[in-house]
C-alpha cells in the first residue's frame, strides 16, 4: 500500500504518525516550518491525552519531562477558590492526572520517537489532486508527494480544510486575545504543582509551574488590547494590577521577547471531516476556544482514533475517515461547546460576575470533578 501523508507535524500530526505506525500503517509527515524551534509556552495535557500516550508507550517520558500537577483550581482575582479539582482522585481513576509540559519538549519527544528523517520539513502544502488510486499533494517548494491517503493535521487555518470545504473558514472569535509565555519565578507552596485560573473584571489569568522555578502563564484580554502598540509587558501588568499575588509577579518576571499572542478564533462546524481519500484531524477539523485546555488533547484523541479506523479498513481510507468522524465528532463538538461556555462564563464581570462566583462556590467538588470526568474518560 502507498504510504499515507500527514500534512502538519504539530501535536495532531506527530501523534497520528506514531499511532498509525504502531498499527503497521506507513506514513510520511509534511511540515511547513523548516525546523522545530524551542520557542513558545507550555501545554496542559489532561488524562485523556495521557491515556493515549500510555498506549503509545510515551506517557512515562512525557510525565518525566513535564510537571505532574496535583490540583486544578478556578479562583477569583484575589486567589479565593471558586472551584477545585483534585488530581490525585483523577489519577486514581484514570491512571493519569494533568501534566504541564513545554510544547517544544512535547514535540521533541514525539519527533524523536517518529524519527525526524520521516518528516519533510519546509514543506508547505499548497493543494492536492485525488485520482482512483491515491492523492498527489504539492508543496510551495515545488515538491510533490504521492500518497494512499492524506490527513490534514495543519491546524486552525488548515490549507487542507480550505481545499475540501472552501466556505468553512475560521473567523474572529469572542472578542478576546490570549497572551502567553513563561516566567522564571519560584512559586510559594500553595501555587506549586497546580493550575490556577483567576477570573475577575472580565479578564482571566491562568498559570502553573512547568518546571521547578518556571511558570507557564496566559492572560486573556479584550481584542481592543492592541498587539501593535509598544510596551506590551507594562500594559499587561497595568491590566492585571488589581489581581492578587502571584499574578503581578509572574507578569513582572516574564521575558517580554518570548510573549506570544493568539486571537481567539471561531471555526464553524464543518459539514464533514473528510472527502474521498482526504480527512481532517485536530484543530483543522474542530478548533475551539482555549478555555478548557482540551484542544490539543482532543487532537491526540483524533490521532489515536484515526489509527484505529484506518487499521480496520486499510484499503478503504474513505470508509476509515467516515468511521473516525462517527467516533469522534460528538465528543469533539461537546468539548468545543463547553469551552465556549467556559469562555462566556469566565468573562462575566460586575454583578453577574459576583453571582457566578457565588454559584461556583456553592458547588461541591464532586460536581466539578464529574464535569471533568466526562472529558477525561476514553471511549475506545
Ligand atoms: C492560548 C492557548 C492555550 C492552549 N492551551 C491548551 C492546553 O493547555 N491544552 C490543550 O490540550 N490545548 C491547548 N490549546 C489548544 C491547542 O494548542 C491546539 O488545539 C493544538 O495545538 C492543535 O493541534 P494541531 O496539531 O491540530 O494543530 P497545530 O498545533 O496548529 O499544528 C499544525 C501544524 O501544521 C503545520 N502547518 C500548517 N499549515 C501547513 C501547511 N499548509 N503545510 C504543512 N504544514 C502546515 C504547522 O506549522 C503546525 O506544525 C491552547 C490553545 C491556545 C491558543
Amino acid at each position: 500500500m502507498t504510504p499515507g501523508l500527514l500534512i502538519g507535524g504539530g501535536i495532531a500530526g506527530l501523534t497520528a504518525a506514531l499511532a498509525l505506525r504502531q498499527r503497521g500503517i506507513a506514513v510520511v509527515v509534511g511540515e511547513a516550518v523548516p525546523q522545530i524551534l524551542p520557542l513558545g509556552a507550555g501545554i496542559w495535557l489532561a488524562p485523556n491525552a495521557l491515556q493515549v500516550y500510555e498506549r503509545l508507550g510515551l506517557a512515562a517520558k512525557i510525565n518525566a519531562t513535564g510537571m505532574l500537577l496535583d490540583t486544578i483550581a478556578l479562583v477569583d482575582g484575589q486567589q479565593r477558590p471558586l472551584l477545585h479539582a483534585d488530581q490525585a482522585r483523577v489519577r486514581a481513576r484514570y491512571g493519569h492526572g494533568t501534566t504541564a509540559i513545554r510544547r517544544a519538549a512535547l514535540q521533541a519527544i514525539l519527533l524523536a520517537e517518529f524519527g525526524a528523517e520521516n518528516v519533510r520539513f519546509g514543506h508547505v502544502c499548497a493543494g492536492f489532486e485525488e485520482d482512483a488510486t491515491g492523492v498527489e499533494a504539492h508543496f510551495t517548494n515545488g515538491a510533490q508527494l504521492r500518497a494512499g491517503f492524506v490527513v490534514g493535521a495543519d491546524g486552525l487555518h488548515s490549507r487542507v480544510r480550505a481545499a475540501l470545504f472552501p466556505e468553512a473558514r475560521a473567523v474572529r472569535g469572542d472578542g478576546y486575545r490570549v497572551w502567553r509565555g513563561v516566567a522564571p519565578l519560584p512559586l510559594a507552596a500553595p501555587f506549586q504543582r497546580a493550575i490556577r485560573e483567576a477570573w475577575a473584571g472580565g479578564l482571566r489569568f491562568g498559570f502553573s509551574e512547568i518546571e521547578p522555578g518556571v511558570v507557564d502563564w496566559f492572560a486573556a484580554v479584550p481584542t481592543s488590547f492592541d498587539p501593535a502598540r509598544p510596551g506590551l509587558q507594562a500594559r499587561l501588568q497595568a491590566a492585571f494590577a488589581a489581581f492578587a499575588h502571584p499574578v503581578p509577579d509572574i507578569l513582572a518576571a516574564a521575558d517580554e521577547a518570548g510573549i506570544i499572542h493568539t486571537e481567539v478564533a471561531r471555526l464553524p462546524a464543518l459539514p464533514r471531516w473528510h472527502r474521498g481519500r482526504v480527512g481532517l484531524i485536530g484543530d483543522a477539523a474542530h478548533a475551539g476556544p482555549p478555555y478548557l485546555g482540551q484542544g490539543g488533547c482532543q487532537a491526540v484523541e483524533d490521532a489515536y482514533a484515526l489509527a484505529l479506523c484506518l487499521a480496520q479498513t486499510p484499503q478503504d481510507p474513505a470508509r476509515a475517515f467516515a468511521a473516525l468522524e462517527k467516533l469522534r465528532r460528538g465528543r469533539a463538538r461537546h468539548v468545543v461547546r463547553t469551552a465556549r461556555l467556559m469562555g462566556a462564563v469566565g468573562y462575566l464581570a460586575g454583578p453577574l460576575g459576583s453571582l457566578r462566583n457565588a454559584a461556583f462556590r456553592a458547588m461541591p467538588d464532586w460536581v466539578s470533578e464529574r464535569q471533568f470526568a466526562g472529558v477525561y474518560g476514553l471511549k475506545y
